[in-house]
């Protein structure tokens, strides 16, 4: 008897590791998903191709410039941009760095 309770416990032991291992892939792939599009490869109508697109900040970080500078080249249209799923922006690498 003893020992069975035993046994059964080690078996919830054994669940429950699994369980955490398990939340923390998930939350591994949630952020991978996020950073992955940080940085996607997406179809820009103003360049008729398909082009690398990030959010404003790792635009700023590729191109030398300030967040800020980025923001006015997307408002005066001198950078293409789109708008990620997420409402974010995203900044045409294509037209950016040329
Ligand atoms: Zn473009």
């Amino acid at each position: 008897m003893r020992r069975r309770a035993g046994e059964s416990q080690s078996d919830v032991g054994s669940l429950e590791g699994t369980r955490r291992i398990r939340r923390v892939i998930v939350e591994t792939e949630r952020t991978f998903t996020f950073r992955s599009r940080e940085r996607e490869t997406v179809w820009c109508l103003a360049c008729g191709a398909e082009v690398v697109m990030t959010g404003v900040e790792t635009a700023a970080r590729e191109g030398g410039l300030s967040e800020m500078a980025i923001y006015q080249l997307v408002e005066s249209g001198a950078v293409h941009s789109a708008e990620a799923v997420n409402g974010h922006v995203l900044v045409c690498l294509n037209s950016l760095l040329k």
